[in-house]
């Protein structure tokens, strides 16, 4: 044992998980240590998701003009060499600098951060090998442990991930070029927001999924929005299609699916789910018991079945790095006894960043009618929101599903190019159990996105009484 004082909190990955955990932990004065395997802490929020893709996503949008094209008259033209040198320069430099922040606020609550591979031992030890020549393997005690390893991309064995262009959403970020076509194998939000930034950027894509829906998650109708605006620009999707085997025939990328069908893209990525990081881990002998999918079990305090080890993020269940974060906080607290945060909000906002955004909070319309409910819907098309049409964007959808006997709002969703920061209001709304009449009594900013919620509500009270709600006359 190095140390006879041990760590109040030592966490295993510097993702959003166990960043946000370590954080709260330091800031409430306890002794925490980060141990992570890669140079930068920030987990894949910063190697390879929710930055690089951002900022490819803002890059591609600037340089093409790609969702302005058509309002103005002009876009910019690049050579796809230079393109792609641009993209990925940018996208370095955000990287670092959020790195670069990351380890900053780390390092400013006093949270130390370890180098290496972590892997549990007994008695809540855990034995640290560094990468390299970074020194000798170590042990470290501690009162408590938080696993907060992630995930990684699923490499399906029937897709060669070691072609030179076939990707997964890390190797992606260093191909370097921007191939002429383009097939996605996966119709999730990984596989539309890179299906959006290549279509932007020229590649001619094609995105394939073994579900009828793309983005099957969302509610049907903004689907079914989302799907109709990705083919306008370009995207061709085959749905309900699997793809049974990808190889190189006479040299050339080809992909079969199942109907027959055969495709040669220029290059291909794979975007078709993930894994949890437990291997290697020491979980078995530590006492901490996985799911028959061998993600670590949890209760609603975060806590595994090892007394005192607790597990948070993606290693838990693949979702998001708003959700991750709040688990690690929760983790913390409950690990600590820290009266701050017992629980995770129980309404999160899903995000997808493709062009446009989709967002989303709470019940699909399909949710609550499986549900039994009796519930209304209320809409409004952004090409009836003056600032939609200043901005050139009126593609997009504000719909709300509410309860009819009491107006309850039940979801959001959104298709517009702000979406994620439209959702929220319903968000705040659904969670504190408002109706929708919240959004007719609202003063909204005129010209705002915003004021879809009021013609929404609106919509939606006509509905429940149409002689009474004068709705055709309003104007935002
Ligand atoms: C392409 C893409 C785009 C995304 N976009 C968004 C988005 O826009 N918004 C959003 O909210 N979410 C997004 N996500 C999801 C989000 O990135 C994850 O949900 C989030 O990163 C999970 O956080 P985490 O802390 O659980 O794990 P991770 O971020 O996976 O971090 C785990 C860390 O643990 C380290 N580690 C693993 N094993 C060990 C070990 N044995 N010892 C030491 N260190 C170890 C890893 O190196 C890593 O740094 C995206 C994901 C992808 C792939």
């Amino acid at each position: 044992m190095e140390s006879n004082d041990p760590y109040d909190l030592l966490i295993l990955g510097s993702g959003p998980a166990g960043d946000s955990a370590a954080q709260l932990a330091a800031g409430a004065g306890y002794r925490v240590a980060i141990v992570e395997r890669q140079r930068s802490p920030g987990g894949v929020v910063v190697a390879s998701g929710g930055v690089p893709t951002k900022t490819l996503r803002e890059t591609a949008m600037y340089l093409t003009g790609f969702m302005d094209r058509r309002t103005y008259g002009v876009g910019l033209a690049l050579q796809p060499e230079m393109l792609a040198d641009r993209l990925a320069a940018r996208t370095r430099e955000v990287c670092q600098t959020i790195a670069a922040l990351i380890r900053e606020d780390l390092v400013g609550h006093g949270v130390e951060l370890i180098h290496g591979t972590g892997r549990l031992g007994p008695g809540r030890t855990v034995t640290i090998t560094p990468n390299a020549s970074d020194g000798p393997v170590r042990t470290l005690h501690a009162r408590t442990i938080l696993v907060a390893t992630g995930s990684r991309p699923h490499r399906p064995p029937s897709v060669p991930v070691d072609d030179p262009d076939v990707w997964d959403n890390e190797s992606v970020l260093g191909s370097g070029r921007i191939p002429s076509s383009l097939l996605i194998i996966g119709g999730g939000a990984i596989g539309c927001e890179y299906g959006s930034i290549y279509s932007a950027v020229g590649s001619r894509v094609t995105i394939v999924d073994v579900a009828a829906q793309l983005l099957p998650f969302l509610d049907g109708e903004l689907s079914r929005r989302a799907a109709a605006t990705y083919r306008r620009a370009g995207v061709r999707l085959i749905l309900g299609a699997r793809v049974d085997a990808v190889e190189r025939v006479d040299g050339r990328l080809t992909v079969r699916l199942a109907d027959g069908t055969v495709l040669e893209p220029d290059g291909i990525l794979v975007a078709a789910g993930r894994e949890v990081n437990t291997a290697g881990l020491g979980l078995h002998a530590a006492g901490v018991a996985v799911d028959g999918r061998g993600r670590i079990a949890v209760d609603e305090q975060f806590r595994t079945t090892a007394p005192g080890i607790y597990a948070a993020g993606d290693v838990v269940n693949p979702t998001l790095a708003s959700i991750s974060m709040e688990q690690g906080r929760v983790a913390a607290c409950h690990a600590l006894g820290i009266d701050l945060k017992r629980s995770v909000a129980s309404v999160p906002l899903i995000g997808v960043y493709s062009m446009p955004e989709i967002g989303m909070a709470g019940l699909t319309e399909e949710a609550a009618a499986g549900q039994g409910l009796d519930y209304e819907v209320g809409r409004c098309d952004f090409a009836r929101i003056p600032r939609a049409h200043i901005a050139g964007h009126t593609d997009g959808l504000l719909k709300l599903v509410f309860e009819r006997p009491t107006k309850r709002l039940l979801g959001v969703h959104v298709l517009c190019d702000v979406a994620s920061e439209l959702v929220p209001l319903g968000q705040e709304v659904i969670s504190r159990g408002g109706t929708i009449e919240r959004f007719v009594d609202l003063t909204l900013a005129v010209p705002t996105y915003t004021l879809a919620y009021k013609l929404a509500a609106y919509d939606g009270l006509a509905r429940l009484a149409p002689a009474r709600i004068p709705v055709n006359g309003l104007r935002a």
